[in-house]
């Protein structure tokens, strides 16, 4: 079987809100818990949900800018939490970022060309030729014209920032990029050719993406499978065109119904979501979302739902819609097969 390019098992992480030591027994905001996925080499995985539900975590998590609590993150196979410098650093290469905000990632007192070329050179040391080469290639890979290297980020648009951060994202040549909110600050006009080249970008060089996002027109233009989180864990996991057409958690149902429609003539159910995201710091008992969940039954507000494998491949957690008693027909297929979520009880 082909290791996928990225494993997630059981990520969590807990802040703790105390000093000293109330840091240890003090209380905390329970950011993730318990998330798993996969992504293959050149798929898009995208994590959507209300903001605070913890997808820049997970994004932290990935590229190991925080520690997590608990669960594992492993790169081709490999657990990262267990790589020391270099080794660290070389499997590092394999994964980059993309931020929401290209101006406050981006060095203002560096030049374009110096910002894309940085990277590579914390790994190796190039001529001035060499080093004018790789910028003048990167930013014609994401649209931009070779003179621009000389301009400072300040001298430079919105959307040409975020071309700049995609550049220097690409210098090392990753297989794996996560973009939180890349587009999100950007025009609707903009968000388009941003999302063209990053789409362009898989199609030639076969990268992976993590693509978080709030907006949900964004994801169903650019995923291949979708994450639904909720209050710091997956509620249903699904390949884009199923979960579009039809949601199975009620949130994922909310969340889609609650989306704007393009076209005024097409009649939509309404699902009504009432009250606001619990505190992370004290979600509800049992299922997080049953204090605004029209179909909530006593063992919601009792047991957590185990992620259930359905037999259209996708993973949900609901004791309504996907009882753990569910029976498989097919081994989950194209969009859930390697997902690690679910307690082997609870496939069953
Ligand atoms: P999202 O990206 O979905 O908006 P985040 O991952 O940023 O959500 O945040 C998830 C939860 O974790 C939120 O309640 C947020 O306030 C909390 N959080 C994030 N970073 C920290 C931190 N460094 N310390 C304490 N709480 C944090």
């Amino acid at each position: 079987m082909r290791v996928p390019l990225l494993t997630v098992e059981n990520l969590t992480k807990h802040y703790p809100l105390g000093t000293g030591f109330l840091k240890k027994t003090g209380p905390v905001v329970r950011a993730v818990e318990d998330v798993s996925f996969s992504v293959a080499a050149g798929e898009t995985l995208c994590i959507v949900g209300e903001s605070g539900c913890g997808k820049s975590t997970v994004a932290r998590l990935l590229m190991r800018i925080v520690e997590p609590t608990g669960g594992r993150v492993l790169i081709e196979g490999t657990d990262i939490a267990g790589l020391k410098t270099p080794t660290l650093r070389a499997c590092r290469r394999r994964v980059q970022m993309v931020f929401q905000d290209p101006y406050s990632s981006l060095n203002p007192r560096l030049t374009a060309g110096q910002i894309i070329t940085e990277p590579v050179e914390n790994f190796a040391r190039l001529s001035r030729k060499q080093r004018h080469g790789l910028a003048a290639d990167l930013l014609q890979k994401v649209g931009m014209r070779p003179e621009m290297m000389h301009r400072f980020p300040s001298e430079l648009s919105g959307g040409q920032r975020q071309r700049l951060g995609i550049a220097r994202a690409l210098s090392l040549e990753p297989a794996l990029i996560i973009a939180d909110e890349a587009v999100s600050a950007l025009d609707v006009s903009v968000q388009a050719q941003i999302l063209n080249l990053l789409l362009d970008l898989q199609r030639q060089m076969g990268i992976a993406f993590v693509f978080i996002a709030h907006d949900l027109s964004v994801v169903q233009h650019i995923g291949h499978r979708v994450a639904v989180m909720y209050l710091g864990r997956i509620v249903e996991l699904a390949s884009c065109e199923t979960l579009f057409a039809n949601p199975v958690h009620p949130y994922t149902e909310a969340l889609i119904a609650a989306a704007p429609v393009p076209d005024p003539t097409r009649i939509r159910s309404e699902v009504p979501v009432e009250g606001e995201v619990p505190s992370p710091i004290n979600p509800p008992l049992g299922c997080a979302f049953h204090p605004r969940c029209p179909l909530a039954v006593e063992r919601c507000r009792i047991e957590v739902p185990p992620l259930v494998s359905m037999a259209d491949g996708r993973v949900v957690a609901c004791h309504v819609r996907a009882p753990a008693t569910v029976v498989l027909t097919e081994p989950a297929a194209n969009c859930c097969s390697t997902i690690h979520a679910a307690p082997p009880q609870a496939l069953f």
